[in-house]
């Protein structure tokens, strides 16, 4: 095998290993009706053919046709090259957040997302995939998150968390029913978020603790195509969660942090999980249904921006709901929202790659309008890194809607009440 800069040879030996799996049979299955394309964001922000969904089917269609399908052996298809590696590297990583929307449009069910999360694998093992996204996982594995952010510096960032809003927030507890993770992009830039979590937790008596074991809720290693080190930052949480005897272990404000965790983590772990997951909206939502929480309603118009990996790709679309139902008196839905919510651009790693922001910004332009005809000024969502994506493009277009984290509006509108005694 002669290497080159561009590995094509390993490469096409990950190819070869994912069209064993499921994803042959959407290979199959695409019937190139074309109706995936305006589902796209991308698509419809860009107005480029290649930003259609089906387009980044291509690479892997490509060596399936070569390689593996029926017909083959005639070998009318020409091998995948360097160049065809390079001009995709950019489109499988820049121009797809694995939103899922493009899915639920398919006539025939084809699971985009997945098929761009399994072939950046292939990217990244020839040595190709974008060097700021790459680096996020890799400071995951050696210094524990995708910002650099090292355990001492996150027990320095909880001390002055507790010490400047007042609020316990409990590290390494030797035992607790609850392991609380945290984001990076919270702990660094949002930590109004981690203290509000904390409040909330604390309001309902909720036995918990975070851990230096496994704090880190973002898997960047899934996002870059590396899965030893996505398999790894699902090692620390579960080991986090084993040492404590915890049942149960809530993602904060982290779409794609839930979606691994919740969906793919039992498959990177190898066995199955030993605790529950829920994205911190679920969380609060069984403790407001249980009682355990109350609100005081506040009237400002607000619409709520659907993290896709939250509610279209994680399942938990009614929880948000739930969450601002009979408290937020002056919500308005978006058209559309809920499972057909547009993303904000940023997701699937797209927010830590520095060369797609401009793409970014025209995506965000949709949310905009969508905003803009509710009437609300105020976005609320549920994930640290939509809100982080969705922050650069408010003040790229110097848009001057507010935008807000569900949890931090929550814990300022708490009724603290007397909790019952633990059973
Ligand atoms: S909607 Fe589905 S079948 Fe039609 S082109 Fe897109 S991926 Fe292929
Ligand atoms: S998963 Fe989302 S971003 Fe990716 S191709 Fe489909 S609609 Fe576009």
């Amino acid at each position: 095998m002669s290497e080159t800069a561009v590995n094509v040879q390993a490469a096409a030996r990950k190819f070869l290993a994912k069209t064993e799996q499921h994803l042959v049979s959407y290979l199959e299955a695409c019937v190139h009706c074309g109706q995936c394309a305006e589902a796209c964001h991308f698509y419809m922000a860009s107005g480029d053919p290649r930003h259609t969904p089906a387009y980044k089917l291509f690479p892997i269609a490509k060596f399936y046709r070569r390689e593996k399908s029926p017909l083959s052996w005639l070998r009318l298809t020409p091998p995948i090259t360097e160049k065809d590696l390079s001009e995709w590297e950019e489109l499988l990583f820049d121009t797809c957040t694995l939103c899922g929307r493009c899915n639920i449009v398919c006539p025939m069910g084809i699971d985009i997302a997945s098929i761009v999360g399994a072939v950046r694998e292939a990217f990244v093992a020839a040595g190709l995939g974008p060097t700021d996204l790459l680096a996020a996982a890799d400071n995951s594995r050696d210094k524990g998150s995708p910002l650099g952010v090292t355990i001492a510096v996150m027990r320095e960032r909880l001390e002055w968390l507790a010490d400047e809003y007042d609020v316990v927030i409990p590290l390494d507890k030797p035992k607790a029913e609850v392991l609380l993770t945290v984001s990076s992009i919270e702990l660094m830039k949002y930590p109004g978020s981690l203290v509000a979590m904390a409040k909330l937790l604390n309001a309902a008596g909720v036995d918990w603790t975070m851990s230096a074991k496994g704090h880190e809720a973002t898997n960047f290693g899934y996002l870059a195509g590396k899965t030893d080190v996505a398999k790894l930052m699902v090692e620390r949480v579960t080991d986090a969660a084993e040492s404590i005897g915890a049942k149960t272990v809530i993602i904060p404000e982290c779409g794609h942090g839930f979606g691994v965790l919740r969906w793919v983590g039992a498959n990177l772990l190898g066995r199955p999980l030993p605790y529950e997951v829920f994205h911190i909206t679920e969380f609060l939502a069984q403790l407001k249904r249980e009682g355990r929480l109350k609100f005081r309603p506040f009237a400002d118009p607000v619409t709520y921006h659907d993290p896709c990996q939250i509610s279209r790709r994680g399942g938990a679309t009614a929880a948000a709901r739930y969450l601002l139902e009979g408290f937020a008196e002056g919500f308005r839905e978006m058209s559309p929202s809920g499972n057909y919510n547009w993303c904000c651009g940023g997701g699937g790693g797209v927010q830590s790659i520095a060369r797609a922001a401009d793409l970014r910004h025209k995506v965000f332009k949709i949310k905009m309008e969508q905003v803009e005809a509710t009437g609300a000024k105020t976005l609320v969502s549920s994930c640290a890194n939509c809100r982080l994506t969705m922050e650069e493009s408010k003040a790229h277009w110097k848009w001057e809607n507010g935008l807000e984290s569900l949890v931090e509006i929550l814990a300022a509108h708490l009724i603290e009440q007397p909790q019952p005694p633990a059973a």
